[in-house]
């Protein structure tokens, strides 16, 4: 028996077949969608908080590394097992329990996004932050990450719809928040939102609905540069305009997406935006939208109110992660977030990386919350040196902080962005979260060499 068997004794007696040992049968298990990838020593399918409680004491006891896991859709690694360990994945804690006439509902980790937002919609009530991967993203993993998405402009992000939660510490104990809890003296809520998945175990979530918005027109409009549809962005925030989706694709990704699904007759743009609005007044407000649009010189504009073809039009937006990714070998996506006022700015500089460097660069987001996602397409037959990338990345970092932005408009920090993280970050801070994550993982039980590195 090898001491990784010997090690691993005891959660197999326990969940015996349940614990998965023959990890190469479940490659999808090794990586999330930064693609970076480690091969665990086993999986664990917990079905119920008790499943939870009992791995995470059986790992404490026996000093193994817990990673833990949803749809593996987060885009820096922080599901992925760096170092081996168990993926413990919660994607089987999917029950989900709707209280229309208190405007909540009580969640499992595992219940998948567009889950929650159509069970609510059956009964009128809506469920805002969207991340584009809402059909597979898990509510835990959206609490980890505190996920953004379309809707984020106008009704804010998870944490903004988080009202408890209950999770499993290092030592197996069950931790209650919000209204779990009768009192509380700090915000542990929002301590663990965002947390990805370094500080506990998520096994209950509550989450508060709101009324489902009137619908109002969805907008297209084309530009013939970037910085026109940009500078549209920061027209209409400035003016106190609400859209309550403003999404910004540049001309490589609108080709992209074209090219995967020819939803429209595009081809010429090199920026569109596409806005949604709802609720009251929205008619007016699309009307205003529409002629700050034309102002900044639009070279296209429709204005939608027919549901099969707004649908049609937001497809462009929603293949778009596909559609760029089936462009080229290898996609490596940032994400990046700066004042709204700022974009022109953003979008110049990313035509300058796409100029500059052998290979092409794109971005999309969404430009309400001044967020981009800056894509680093290399095709087959370019060898680009790993360093020239860096350097560029590091260079859209800096500019991004320059602008008074940040380094993670939406997808953490994970393994992807840790080196990165003392350009945004004073010693200081950096010291008082590294001191918050020992309080609650002081063993490093939890997602091991995540977020922060040595001498954090
Ligand atoms: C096509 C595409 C589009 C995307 N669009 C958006 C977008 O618009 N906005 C956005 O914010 N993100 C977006 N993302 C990133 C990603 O979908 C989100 O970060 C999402 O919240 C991750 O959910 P998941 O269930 O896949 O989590 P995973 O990837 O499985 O895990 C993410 C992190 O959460 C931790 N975790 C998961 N479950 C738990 C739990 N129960 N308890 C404790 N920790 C846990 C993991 O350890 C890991 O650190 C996109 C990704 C893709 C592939």
């Amino acid at each position: 028996m090898t001491a990784q068997n010997r090690q691993f004794k005891r959660l197999a007696a326990h969940f015996s077949d349940r614990l998965i040992s023959n990890v190469a049968d479940y490659p999808a298990y090794h990586k999330d969608a930064s693609e970076i990838t480690a091969i665990p020593d086993a999986i664990l399918f917990a079905e119920s908080e008790t499943d939870v409680i009992d791995a995470i004491n059986l790992c404490h006891t026996d000093n193994i590394p817990i990673f833990f896991r949803g749809a593996g859709t987060g885009y820096t690694g922080g599901a992925v097992p760096s170092g081996g360990g168990l993926v413990l994945s919660l994607e089987r804690l999917d029950k989900l329990e709707l209280f229309p006439d208190r405007k909540m509902a009580l969640c499992g980790p595992g219940v998948i996004t567009i889950d929650l937002m159509k069970t609510a919609e059956a009964v009128g009530l809506y469920y805002p932050p969207d991340p584009a991967s809402y059909e597979e993203s898990t509510l835990g993993g959206n609490v980890a990450e505190n996920a953004g998405g379309l809707h984020c402009v106008k009704y804010g992000v998870t944490k903004d719809y988080i009202i408890g939660l209950k999770a499993v510490t290092y030592d197996g104990r069950l931790l209650e928040t919000g209204i779990f809890t009768e009192h509380e003296l700090f915000n542990l809520t929002g301590i663990l939102i965002g947390s990805e998945g370094l500080l506990a175990a998520i096994t209950e979530i509550a989450v508060r609905l709101i009324d489902i918005p009137k619908p109002g027109p969805t907008i297209l409009a084309t530009f013939d540069t970037t910085e026109d549809a940009a500078e549209t962005v920061a027209d209409i925030t400035a003016q106190g305009l609400v859209p309550a989706v403003m999404e910004f694709i540049d001309g490589d990704a609108i080709a992209c997406s074209i090219a995967y699904e020819p939803v429209i007759d595009i081809h010429k743009a090199e920026a569109l935006l596409l806005f949604e609005t709802d609720g009251h007044n929205a008619p007016d407000r699309a009307s205003h939208i529409f002629d700050i649009c034309r102002r900044h010189k639009a070279t296209f504009l429709e204005r939608e109110t027919n549901p099969a073809k707004t649908e049609t039009l937001w497809k462009i937006r929603r293949n778009l992660s596909k559609a760029v990714k089936a462009s080229t070998k290898d996609k490596i996506a940032e994400d990046v977030c700066v004042p709204p006022s700022k974009l022109p700015e953003l979008v110049n500089f990313v035509a300058l990386l796409n100029k500059e460097l052998p290979c092409r660069v794109n971005s999309y987001g969404h430009a309400g919350d001044g967020n981009l996602h800056v894509n680093f397409l290399v095709a087959e037959n370019q060898n680009i040196e790993p360093t020239l990338l860096k350097k560029a990345i590091t260079r859209l970092f800096k500019k991004t902080l320059e602008l008074g932005g940040t380094l993670t408009g939406e997808h953490g920090i994970g393994l992807t962005k840790m080196e990165f993280l003392e350009l945004e970050f004073s010693g200081e801070t950096l010291w008082q979260m590294r001191k918050v994550k020992d309080l609650f993982n002081p063993v490093c039980l939890f997602n091991p060499g995540k977020m922060f590195r040595a001498g954090h």
